[in-house]
């Protein structure tokens, strides 16, 4: 008999049948005898319903709540909605489920509210509840930070929530069930070339995470390779008898084939702050970083260059929900940091493609490059890691790139 942490996500759980399809899945796995916690996210667009209303209504300064404990109150009621849903739809059904919310596990989180990290989860409650048969039904997305307040995990949080809960309760597998059916060579809604990938290490998957795969929260992947979770990645969609091998989330010795390149990411959340003609002595980059690191704001790309006239260009990127919360930090410090003008952009996209054997091959920088200038794409900015490269270029060429890349590397279907 095995401990089984499922988890399913917002179209999985859209409406009232949805959450019946989705309870065949639990069920099923309760018949085999295994002890199951599933968690669950807010039916489909409801977290952007009450975020939109969170802003209509919250003060116009961020600072002083929006983004802060009510926010979080409200946003994590949608969850609270679907995981009682499920344990009604179930009991109906004749099996003993009950709802958790973040608060009873307890899930604890730091105090970071809209996007705060799990700091423990004792797992006594929820053993005690499923080793006495009970199936348990966890709200994901939501925990209790400090002076008892509700905490959100960051968007697509209700991932973390499983793996988190998989650690906790050394479950034998973490299995996501989401409307695609594994993680893809690149998002299929893209191009219909994509392919699902029978296994991914948890490097590649976590740089794929957090390069804009949305099929999996940055932190999942995190805690899932810190913790060795069990991980795999498969589809609500699909009959609960039916054949759904998914992707399987693994150590890099698990994984037969190892490609050069698995697979090629779209971030759309992205901007760019260009500072110019900032005065070219020690400490004005320490100064900048240092202001944007103290209100929280995080930087990715950073390049400098010389300034036509005088000093450096300093130039970086940031997500775009992050810019119009950085800008006024920057305009209030001009004087002190001492640039000319600020330029900020938000019409730029990263592109990456990811993969282990880039270690061991060469060429896959060059073919990169070459594939956009051949459609005329120009590079803004290029980082890179041990293995994968990332570039920076206009929105506009989004599409055309993750296709040509995926066409490229030899990942369209047929191909790979
Ligand atoms: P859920 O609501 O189940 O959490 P998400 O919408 O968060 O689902 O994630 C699933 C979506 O992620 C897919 O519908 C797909 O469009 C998108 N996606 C982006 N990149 C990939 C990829 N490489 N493989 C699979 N899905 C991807
Ligand atoms: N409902 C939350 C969101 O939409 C959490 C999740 O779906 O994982 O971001
Ligand atoms: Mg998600």
């Amino acid at each position: 008999m095995a401990r089984i942490v499922m988890k399913f996500g917002g179209t999985s759980v859209a409406d009232l049948d949805r959450i019946r399809h989705v309870a065949a899945f639990v069920r099923r796995e309760a018949d085999q005898g295994h002890s199951v916690v599933a968690t669950v996210s807010a039916m489909a667009g409801e977290t952007n319903r009450l975020v939109a209303l969170c802003e209509e209504a919250g003060p116009p300064d961020p600072a002083l709540d929006v983004r802060g404990v009510e926010y979080d109150a409200v946003v994590s009621s949608g969850e609270q909605v679907t995981s009682a849903l499920l344990a009604l739809v179930l009991q109906k059904q004749g099996y003993r489920a009950r709802s958790w919310q973040g608060w009873q596990i307890p899930l604890q989180t730091d105090s970071a509210h809209g996007r705060a990290r799990i700091q423990d989860i004792p797992p006594q409650n929820l053993s005690d509840a499923i080793d006495q048969g009970e199936i348990a039904i966890v709200a994901g997305f939501q925990g209790i930070a400090k002076a008892d307040r509700i905490a959100t995990l960051g968007r697509g949080g209700s991932d973390t929530t499983a793996v988190a809960l998989a650690a906790s309760l050394q479950a034998d597998r973490c299995d996501i069930y989401t409307d695609v059916d594994g993680v893809y060579s690149t998002d299929p809604r893209i191009t219909k070339q994509a392919h699902r990938q029978d296994r991914l290490t948890y490097e590649e998957m976590l740089e794929m995470a957090s390069l804009g795969a949305k099929v999996l929260q940055t932190r999942s992947v995190e805690l899932a390779m810190a913790y060795g979770v069990n991980l795999r990645v498969l589809s609500s969609f699909v009959a609960p008898d039916a054949l759904n091998p998914g992707t399987v989330i693994c150590d890099e010795e698990e994984v037969l084939e190892q490609k050069i390149v698995s697979a090629v990411t779209l971030s759309r959340d992205e901007s760019r702050i260009s500072l110019l003609a900032v005065p070219d002595e020690p400490g004005r980059a320490a100064h900048i970083f240092s202001l944007l690191a103290e209100h929280g704001v995080n930087v990715d790309m950073i390049i400098q260059s010389p300034a036509r006239t005088s000093g450096a260009n300093i130039s970086f990127t940031l997500p775009a929900s992050d810019l119009d919360h950085a800008v006024p930090y920057l305009e209030s410090a001009k004087a002190l940091i001492g640039y000319d003008r600020l330029v900020a952009d938000r019409d730029i996209v990263k592109v990456s493609v990811i993969g282990v054997g880039m270690r061991s091959h060469t060429g896959v920088a060059s073919t990169m490059f070459n594939t956009l200038a051949e459609r005329k794409i120009n590079i803004h900015n290029i980082s890179t890691s041990e293995i994968k490269i990332s570039v920076l270029i206009d929105a506009e060429y989004a599409e055309l790139a993750v296709r040509a890349l995926h066409q490229a590397y030899g990942l369209d279907k047929g191909v790979a």
